[in-house]
């Protein structure tokens, strides 16, 4: 989606820590970051949030995902610390781009529940 921020970042029109890719899904450094890790993990395809990610295609996409996720924390050396994988979905969550995303935090001690 041409004036998509996300898709602008998978189509390399604006620059992005990348940290890991396939095509499926590309992984970046949150630009605003709330933990000393903090990674976005995308869909390469345009996907609004994870309620539009229905049926059989979108438990794939979203499974892959989540294990591009799990991957991804433990490259970067955070299985035993641990660490939270979040999608804000919608306006109650606060989701301020609309292109699915999964935040992956970690390096500190996190709270719960989130405000
Ligand atoms: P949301 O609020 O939708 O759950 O998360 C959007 C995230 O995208 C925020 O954590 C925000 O810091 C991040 N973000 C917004 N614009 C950019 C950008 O241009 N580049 C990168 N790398 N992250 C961004
Ligand atoms: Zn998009």
């Amino acid at each position: 989606m041409a004036d998509c921020l996300f898709c602008r970042i998978v189509a390399g029109e604006i620059p992005a820590k990348v940290l890991k890719r396939s095509p499926e899904a590309l992984a970046f450094a949150d630009i605003d970051p709330k933990a000393p890790v903090h990674v976005l993990i995308i869909p390469t395809r345009h996907i609004p949030a994870a309620r539009d990610a229905k049926g059989s295609d979108g438990e794939g996409l979203l499974g892959g995902l989540l294990a591009f996720a799990a991957e991804i924390a433990s490259e970067l050396g955070l299985d035993a610390g641990g660490y939270r994988i979040v999608t804000n979905t919608g306006k109650n969550a606060g989701q301020s781009v609309d292109h699915l995303h999964f935040h992956l935090l970690g390096g500190r001690k996190m709270t719960w529940p989130p405000g």
